[in-house]
């Protein structure tokens, strides 16, 4: 397989359009996962916040760039989806677009600095760290793969930073939750991952199967 460099506009607004399919396919699974440690809304949640993105990103023009299509995505997310998903996963594109804001492509620079800007915005706003058995915990390695990913390609960099974040989802079912979702569980919280470091990690999955084999001009 060929590897791809970076992602122009256009291609990037094909890969969030996707994206938003992936998680509204997934919301069984992803309610699933909430219902094993919290009330079981996480994949609803997640399926209104990324009908709204698709509303919100279908008729915006890529060339207003690729942090405005990131930033797009987050602004849905917060004004549709409520609860503290809403507010963190949209915090997450919004800062994410915010570090994007001057780039003309989507490259392995552009991806680390991404992700390292969402995990410090998500992790403000959530007062979570790893360990605590949210998505912080696939988020956190995600965007540590990334930023050492810079310069590779971004199909290679995308692979290894969805790797990260899967990693960190399985981890996460061994963990006590100390916030979020199960935190009252305690001990009971063990043997299942985060539901949100499930989103976490399919969201970067995607992402990587699209830089793969990118559609679009
Ligand atoms: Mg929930």
């Amino acid at each position: 397989m060929s590897s791809t460099t970076s992602l122009n506009a256009p291609q990037v607004k094909a890969m969030l359009l996707i994206v938003a399919d992936a998680v509204i396919a997934a919301e069984p699974y992803l309610s699933e996962a909430d219902r094993n440690l919290g009330d079981g809304d996480h994949g609803l949640g997640m399926a209104r916040g990324f009908n709204a993105v698709k509303e919100k990103l279908e008729p915006l023009d890529p060339s207003e760039g690729i942090g405005k299509l990131f930033s797009t995505a987050g602004m849905a997310m917060i004004s549709s989806m409520g609860g503290a998903s809403g507010a963190i996963f949209g915090t997450l594109f919004r800062e994410g677009g915010k570090a994007l804001s001057a780039a003309e492509s989507f490259d392995s620079e552009g991806l680390g600095k991404m992700l390292h800007s969402a995990t410090e915005g998500v992790m403000a706003r959530g007062k979570a760290k790893p360990g605590d058995k949210t998505m912080i915990d696939a988020l956190h390695p995600a965007a540590a793969k990334a930023v050492e990913s810079a310069g590779l390609p971004i199909s290679e960099a995308l692979a290894a930073t969805a790797e990260a974040a899967e990693a960190g989802r399985d981890a996460s079912k061994a963990m006590i939750a100390t916030l979020g979702r199960a935190k009252t569980l305690g001990q009971a919280s063990i043997g299942h991952p985060d539901a949100g470091a499930c989103s976490i990690a399919l969201i970067l999955r995607t992402m990587s199967d699209f830089a793969a084999a990118p559609t679009a001009a």
